[in-house]
């Protein structure tokens, strides 16, 4: 069927790949990419020579209408490098406006840094706020910190092996006593999830430099779970003293 298909492909691990997808890139009239060498040595190992169109959020109103034009006709993959496409990556702007033309627009889901990484670092899940690439300033890094500190929530983000240590250093002075998880390398030979406080952490990590892609997480606030406690023994207590005796 003709239509945008958004297709999940592995963050590291081959084998990760779904059945429908493949099924989908293999009826796919052209799949669009991040990078045409990446993607190509994907369908190279699934065995299949597709149209490889490059693709991101800063093509041009031309291009992009390229691709919805094809998608109105034909079946049309959109692939990122790695993981589900939009998380961090490019797409945003082709779905809005294939559904702004009323096109077919199927999600094909799979694998994704952030949920690979909160599915095993032993963080509550229940709420959790993804946002993405910590920025690369200190200040501007401080400050968004800063704006998340009071969110009552696990928080996910993105991170390089780079600024791994700077990072864990400015969550440890703006969300001191909350627990810190770091997925490295999911699914992939070297997969690891290390969890404790941002201090631990930054010394590990000094003492071992990372290699290799980054999820960073970290647990709700704890005070705050402390103080909602507080306040229900508090109000049990009001209620005791004011029931008759
Ligand atoms: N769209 C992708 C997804 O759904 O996960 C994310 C793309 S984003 C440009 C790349 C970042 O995702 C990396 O810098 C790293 O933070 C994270 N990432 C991707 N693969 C990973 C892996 N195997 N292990 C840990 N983090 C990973």
């Amino acid at each position: 069927e003709p239509g945008l298909y958004i297709v999940a492909t592995p963050i590291g691990n081959l084998g990760d790949i779904t059945l429908r997808a493949i099924s989908i890139l293999r009826g796919a009239e052209a799949v669009a990419c991040e990078d045409t060498r990446v993607t190509g040595r994907l369908m190279q190992h699934l065995g299949l020579k597709k149209r490889l169109i490059r693709h991101d959020d800063h093509a041009d109103e031309r291009a992009r209408g390229g691709l919805l034009d094809l998608a109105a006709d034909a079946p049309v993959a959109l692939v990122s490098d790695a993981g589900t496409p939009l998380i961090s990556d490019p797409g945003y702007r082709l779905v809005h406006e294939a559904r702004a033309r009323g096109l077919n627009v199927v999600t094909v889901p799979g694998p994704s840094a952030v949920v690979a990484g909160l599915a095993i670092a032993g963080l509550p899940t229940d709420r959790f706020l993804f946002a993405g690439f910590l920025p690369q300033k200190a200040k501007a890094r401080a400050d968004v910190l800063a704006e998340l500190a009071g969110i009552r929530s696990s928080l996910v983000f993105y991170e390089t092996a780079p600024r791994l240590v700077a990072a864990l250093e400015a969550i440890g002075q703006a969300l001191p006593g909350r627990t810190i998880a770091v997925g490295r390398e999911l699914t992939k030979m070297h997969e690891e999830c290390r969890s404790g406080m941002a201090g631990e952490l930054a010394a590990h990590y000094t003492a071992h430099p990372p290699r290799g892609e980054i999820v960073l997480m970290i647990g709700p606030p704890v005070a705050e779970a402390a103080e909602d406690i507080d306040i229900d023994a508090l109000l049990a207590e009001a209620l005791t003293t004011d029931k008759p005796s």
